[in-house]
Parts: C-alpha cells; sequence; structure tokens
C-alpha cells in the first residue's frame, strides 16, 4: 500500500521529532494536538532543528523549505482521519489513548492504517478499541527521533501480514531501521535498557558505588557511551519508573520491582534533566552528582 500522507497526533517531544523525519523524507504530515501553544512550538522546533542541519551541510536550505511546506498544523482530530498512516504520539495515559482513537474512527479513510508510539502500553489492547484491529500496529521511535536510527515494530495479536509490511518500507523510505518486536510489556529495547537502570540505582541505594563510580565503571567497563544514572537523567526519572511498573504488574515478576531510591527521586520532583537535578545537579556549568 501506498503512503503519502501521515498524521501526527500529539506534538510533543516525540511527535516533534516524527513530523521532521516523515517531512524530509517527502512525506506530507498533518500535526494534530489539543494545544495550540504545543503546535506553534513543534513547528518552530522542526524549523530550528533543520536549521541546524543546513548549517551542518547535512541539508540544503531548499530541502528544509520545501520539508517545511509539508508540515500543516491541524487543531481538529478529524481532518487527520484522511491519512493513509496516524502516528499517535500523544502523552502516555492509556484512556487518553483510547478516547484519541474512539474519536479519530468515525473520520477514518477505509485503507487508514494506525499506529501508537506508546513505550509501553499493550498494542493489542489499544487496537481492540479501534474498529481496525488487523490494521494497527505499535510503532516505536527512539528519542531523539531525527537522530535515532532504530524503530521497534509491535504487531498486536490481530495486525495483519499486509500492515507489517507496509511499515517495513515506510521505516526504510525515512531512512531507519525496524526491529520487530512481540507485544509484551516494554517491548525491546525497554525491558533490557530499563531494568539496567534500574539495577544502576539499587547499587547506588546499597551503597556498592556512588553515582560517579557506577557512570564510570559501565563507561569504561563496558564501553557505554552514557553511564546508566546519566542516561536515566536524560530518559527522564518518571519515564523510567513508570516502564519498570509497567514491567513488574505486567509480567508479574519481583525482578522488576523499582528501586525504591528511584520512586524517592520522583516523588522529591528530581527527574533529570528535564527539572535541572536527578542524579546528577545541572544548575551549574557542570553536572554535580547528587550522591
Ligand atoms: P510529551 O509530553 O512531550 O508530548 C505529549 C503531547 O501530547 C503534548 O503536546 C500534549 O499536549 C499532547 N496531547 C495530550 N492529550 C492529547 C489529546 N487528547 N490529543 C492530542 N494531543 C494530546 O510526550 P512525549 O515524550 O512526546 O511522548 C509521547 C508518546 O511517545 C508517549 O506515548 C510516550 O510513551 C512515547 N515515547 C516517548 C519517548 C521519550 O523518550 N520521551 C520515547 C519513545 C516513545
Amino acid at each position: 500500500m501506498e503512503i503519502r500522507r501521515v498524521g501526527v497526533i500529539g506534538a510533543g517531544q516525540m511527535g516533534t521529532g516524527i513530523a521532521h523525519v516523515f517531512a524530509l523524507a517527502g512525506y506530507d504530515v498533518a500535526l494534530h494536538d489539543v494545544s495550540l501553544p504545543a503546535l506553534e512550538k513543534a513547528v518552530q522546533t522542526v524549523a530550528g532543528n533543520m536549521e541546524r542541519q543546513v548549517a551542518r551541510s547535512r541539508l540544503k536550505a531548499e530541502d528544509r523549505e520545501a520539508a517545511l511546506g509539508r508540515i500543516s498544523i491541524e487543531p481538529e482530530l478529524a481532518p487527520i482521519g484522511g491519512a493513509d498512516l496516524v502516528i499517535e504520539a500523544a502523552t502516555e495515559r492509556e484512556d487518553l489513548k483510547h478516547k484519541i482513537f474512539a474519536g479519530l474512527v468515525p473520520h477514518l479513510a477505509p485503507h487508514t492504517i494506525l499506529t501508537s508510539n506508546t513505550s509501553s502500553i499493550s498494542i493489542t489492547r489499544l487496537a481492540s478499541g479501534t474498529d481496525r484491529p488487523e490494521r494497527f500496529m505499535g510503532f516505536h521511535f527512539m528519542n531523539p527521533v531525527p537522530v535515532m536510527q532504530l524503530v521497534e515494530l509491535i504487531r498486536g495479536i490481530a495486525t495483519d501480514e499486509p500492515t507489517y509490511r507496509t511499515l517495513v518500507e515506510v521505516v526504510k523510505t525515512i531512512g531507519k531501521t525496524a526491529s520487530s518486536a512481540e507485544d509484551f510489556p516494554a517491548f525491546i529495547v525497554n525491558r533490557i535498557l530499563v531494568p539496567m537502570i534500574n539495577e544502576a540505582v539499587y547499587t547506588l541505594y546499597e551503597g556498592v558505588g556512588t553515582v560517579a563510580s557506577i557512570d564510570l565503571a559501565l563507561r569504561l567497563g563496558a564501553n557505554h557511551p552514557m553511564g546508566p544514572l546519566e542516561l536515566a537523567d536524560f530518559i527522564g526519572l518518571d519515564t523510567c519508573l513508570a516502564i519498570m511498573n509497567v514491567l513488574h504488574e505486567g509480567l508479574a515478576d519481583t525482578k522488576y520491582r523499582p528501586c525504591p531510591l528511584l520512586v524517592k527521586y520522583v516523588e522529591a520532583g528530581w527527574l533529570g534533566r528535564k527539572t535541572k537535578r536527578g542524579f546528577y545537579d545541572y544548575r551549574g556549568e557542570q553536572p554535580v552528582p547528587t550522591r
């Protein structure tokens, strides 16, 4: 099936990046959010990020202009239904996502493929609330979308083969690489990465190492580009905790118990880089470990 028009729902961090890569790849992109300021900020962010690509000679100025011209903002949900492919990237709340799909269904073209960028919610459950579980998939981008190479493709129980094959082709056209995962909590990347971060927090909690020694150990001892606590601050400690809770509840295994120290940091509102404090304090010139 040919995909030309893409509807993106949610113009936050992820929706903005998704609009960026699809517009650059030549798709017409309609971006919807309930917040008009979010839509305006998204367009500014895409323009600014593409400008940086031009400054670094990674993009021609005329290609930037053409790509920006392919992005339209859509304050109403209904027009998104006319897209060939819809990518839902709104806030990570299951009730909210169900509501969005329910609102969209009456406006969908018969052929439209629906996808969600959820990090943890069951694709099968989201699909079952729509009129087309066979044309519904998980389409999980990594943050920041324009930079990260991987996309996880998640088939629900009912997803059909043509839908899966269409998305595999779409991923190629945006210059990314797909890895397929089954529909189990947190899929592949977060199933492995976030428990490793949680273990690093336990290592800190039990006094085995300091923030600095744990990050140094993994950077130089395992050749990771970032230490696990530095990475946790980058992802957001609230997000890490939410993913651990999904694993703990979804797989009912105590090995996924969120570390009490991670819970404490989230209770304190120390969520990492976005709040300027987490395992490091980012308020000065250099990040300073908080433990
Ligand atoms: P965000 O908070 O930056 O953006 C969410 C956006 O959704 C906001 O602009 C909000 O106004 C909008 N929104 C809320 N309710 C809406 C509605 N009813 N209709 C339309 N828009 C609505 O969040 P984000 O980090 O961009 O995450 C979005 C999705 O992407 C989540 O499902 C998240 O799990 C997933 N995800 C996030 C990351 C990450 O690292 N941040 C990585 C992969 C996947």
